[in-house]
């Protein structure tokens, strides 16, 4: 089988968060897309079934196991990526935690802690890696994960809205700094979207899914392939002009 042609034919990106919801669609569109993939996150197990699955689309695709929160770890995922596809042209910062919705002041250290490990710490630790790595090879494209809690607030969940606008920080500041390296550095702010983690949120309530769905521009989530899909064009040239920028995926919300 040839490999599939596209806007990101021939290009190796890393995929962050790639065990599942939005990252794993992200490997399976950013492969459509030509791209070969090197799919990170902690469950081996699925990174392995995932990347095989990429594999019988006639994609290139590996996998590397790391925990974001370690500089280490992240640097051996772009490492792997580097030693065997040959170099780094983009990176999905897509790893990341929420917290129990709970008022702020029911919330412990240890939810503050996880995201702000996971969140914050996790896209700084890969993008130190990443933007060593396009250095060296002469330019590249990396998009981070925020969140339209990066944007904007919502109650119950004070933590992971201030990780997501640090997020969007971390963005502007290496953007700035790199785009005359010919590094664009962009972040996306999904809204709801159909994944582990919004079915970790609604589990003690189903119905509560189903009402903040509805109570949306679109009155529905968003599925993760749509918002891989914007990640995707963020990663090819089609985007040469778009650096520093968060771009809402989030089905018209932060327009109201
Ligand atoms: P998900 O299905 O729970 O995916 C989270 C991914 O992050 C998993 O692949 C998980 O893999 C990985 N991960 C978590 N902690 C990690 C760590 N320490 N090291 C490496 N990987 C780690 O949820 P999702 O909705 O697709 O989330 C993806 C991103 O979108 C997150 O940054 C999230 O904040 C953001 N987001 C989601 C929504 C939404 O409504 N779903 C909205 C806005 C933003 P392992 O457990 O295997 O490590």
């Amino acid at each position: 089988m040839s490999p599939p042609a596209g806007p990101l034919a021939g290009k190796v990106v890393l995929i962050t968060g790639a065990s599942s919801g939005i990252g794993a669609a992200a490997a399976a569109v950013f492969a459509r897309h030509g791209a070969t993939v090197v799919l990170a996150a902690r469950r081996a197990d699925r990174l392995r079934e995932l990347a095989r699955a990429v594999r019988r689309t006639g994609a290139e695709a590996s996998y590397s196991v790391a925990d974001v929160r370690c500089t280490e770890q992240a640097r051996r995922a772009v490492q792997d990526a580097v030693g065997r596809h040959g170099r780094l042209d983009a990176a999905f910062n897509n790893a990341g935690a929420g917290v129990p919705k709970r008022p702020l002041h029911l919330l412990d250290d240890a939810a503050y802690d996880l995201v702000m490990e996971t969140n914050v710490r996790g896209v700084w630790n890969c993008m130190r890696h990443e933007i060593t790595a396009m250095l060296a090879g002469g330019g590249g494209a990396i998009v981070n994960t925020s969140s339209v809690g990066g944007l904007v607030a919502s109650s119950a969940a004070a933590p992971y809205i201030a990780s997501k606008h640090a997020v969007i920080g971390l963005t502007k500041a290496a953007a700035v700094e790199y785009a005359a390296h010919h590094i664009r550095v962009n972040a996306i702010a999904p809204g709801l979207t159909r994944s582990e983690m919004v079915d970790e949120w609604f589990a003690t309530s189903p119905d509560a899914g189903e009402k903040a769905y509805r109570s949306l521009p679109q009155q529905r989530a968003a599925d993760p392939e749509e918002v891989a899909e914007t990640a995707a064009w963020l990663c090819s040239d089609r985007a040469s002009f778009v650096t520093g920028a968060t771009l809402a995926v989030d089905g018209g919300r932060t327009a109201w």
